[in-house]
């Protein structure tokens, strides 16, 4: 009878910090070792005991700044050299840390997008969060889902399906007609306890930002705010990408250890999808309410705001012509507006000219102002700083024009004018008067 020879092991080597590249995150590589043999320098550094070192990885893995990595002796090399070389399977030492953790974070499957509706009128961002959730999805290979809550709106679940879903959670009752935090909040806690979706996506607005921090509370979950990137790594986690440190740099946040994945982002930073007409998808009607008695917020009255007369939607606009501080007054808006006039646009303005009351604050392109994807961007005295590109850099065309060549909102332009504004908008007006004559 033949002996079985034991399978070989994998050597895990041990952590070793790589010169010149810490950056001193604040020890985050001490924090995560499981066995203490992480001691911090003076300066911040890492020294690792390697005669205590498991080689778990956990330090490699944690640190932003890629300074650790796993270091084999040349025996070790030349085993997983062979290994590599060879069919015999090896045997992988299991950290039933991380083996509990895999197991928990497959019981959750599916991407769903939250519809959110007022009087039974959909949000255009909810749309919009379908179609980057459809590429999600598909790169998960799991089931795209609404979820919508209100009453008598099964119509959205079928409009969901147009713009991608596949499937649709409805909670249809009296409680839930208006948008109330604690209805809300117990609705979609029940639908994500019964369910388990790995990835919720919600419009970063009013709504969504109040009813996605309530639901993470809840669900002991992590929420990145205002993403403006979504993608999954090789785990299936969710990247969620989002300016940080003042819109200096942008972030990847991860949650790779709670389940759903929650993010919100703010309206027309994703395209909208192309609606399908006829697409059909499932129901899933539940019939969990919420006792009315329960829900301390009634809602008297809605009011719309930025529709009436008085105030101006420059998310929904296809031409906006935005003024910053270059533009030396509030006086001289009106030179903006008249070109506006010209081109069935609006005017927009950066945080400069918001802040010297020069203009509004809901006409404020940026970060800390709206997002706008218009056909048309002209910026007229803006510098570009990276507050205000974020706002309106996915725009179609944009035409910028600024006295200095050396600003940075060229870098993004389409068109660029260097030239003095005072003279070039009238000039670009008397233009587009004399076209339109032309072709008439
Ligand atoms: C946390 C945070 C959030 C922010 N959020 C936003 C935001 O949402 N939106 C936003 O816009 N900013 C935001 N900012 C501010 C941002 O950093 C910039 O300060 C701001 O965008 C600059 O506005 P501006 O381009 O109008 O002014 P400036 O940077 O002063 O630029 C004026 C430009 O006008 C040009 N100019 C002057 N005269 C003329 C002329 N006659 N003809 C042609 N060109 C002329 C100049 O060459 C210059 O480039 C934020 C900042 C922070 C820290
Ligand atoms: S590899 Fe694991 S055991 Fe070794 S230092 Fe890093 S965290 Fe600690
Ligand atoms: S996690 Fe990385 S950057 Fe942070 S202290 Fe440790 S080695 Fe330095």
């Amino acid at each position: 009878m033949s002996e079985q020879k034991p399978k070989p092991k994998k050597p895990r080597g041990v952590a070793r910090l790589q010169d010149g590249k810490c950056i001193a995150c604040g020890a985050r590589c001490q924090s995560s070792c499981p066995v203490n043999c992480i001691e911090m320098t003076d300066s911040g550094e890492p020294i690792v005991e390697t005669t205590k070192c498991i080689g778990c990885q956990k330090c490699v893995k944690i640190c932003p700044a890629v300074a650790i990595e796993m270091y084999f002796t040349p025996e070790e090399q030349q085993i997983l050299a062979t290994l590599a070389a060879s069919s015999v399977p090896v045997e992988e030492e299991i950290d039933p840390e991380a083996a509990e953790l895999a197991k928990k974070l497959a019981r959750y499957r599916g991407v769903w997008v939250f519809v959110e509706q007022t009087e039974g009128e959909a949000a255009k961002v909810s749309w919009e969060l379908l179609g980057v959730g459809a590429g999600l999805a598909a790169t998960l290979g799991v089931e795209l889902c609404a979820v919508v809550l209100g009453e008598d709106v099964e119509a959205l679940c079928h409009e969901a399906f147009a713009y991608g879903a596949t499937k649709s959670y409805l909670l249809d009752a009296p409680v839930y007609r208006n948008y109330r935090t604690e209805a809300y909040v117990e609705g979609c806690c029940h639908l994500i306890e019964a369910h388990k979706p790995e990835v919720i996506l919600m419009g970063a607005t009013g709504m969504g930002r109040d009813l996605a921090g309530a639901i993470a509370t809840r669900v002991a979950t992590g929420l990145t705010a205002d993403c403006t990137g979504l993608a999954i790594d090789d785990k299936r986690n969710l990247m969620q990408t989002r300016p940080a440190f003042g819109g200096n740099i942008m972030a990847t946040i991860m949650c790779d250890k709670f389940r759903p994945q929650m993010s919100t982002v703010r309206p027309n930073v994703m395209p909208m999808p192309e609606r399908r007409e006829g697409s059909t998808g499932v129901i899933i009607r539940d019939p969990f309410t919420v006792p009315e008695e329960s829900v301390l917020t009634k809602v008297i009255e809605i009011i719309r705001d930025s529709h009436g007369k008085a105030g101006v939607d420059i998310t929904g606009a296809e031409f906006i012509i935005s003024g910053g501080r270059g533009m030396m007054g509030a006086e001289n808006f009106s030179l903006l507006q008249e070109l506006a006039d010209e081109l069935d646009g609006v005017v927009g303005a950066s945080r400069s000219a918001v802040d010297a009351g020069w203009m509004p604050g809901d006409r404020q392109v940026g970060q800390t102002g709206k997002t706008v994807r218009p056909k048309i961007y002209i910026a007229c005295g803006i510098s570009g700083a990276i507050q205000h590109l974020v706002g309106m850099q996915d725009s179609d065309i944009v035409i910028a024009i600024n006295r200095d060549s050396a600003a940075p909102i060229f870098e993004v332009a389409t068109y660029g004018i260097v030239g003095d504004l005072f003279q070039v908008v009238p000039a670009l007006i008397a233009k587009i008067r004399e076209l339109k004559r032309v072709g008439k």
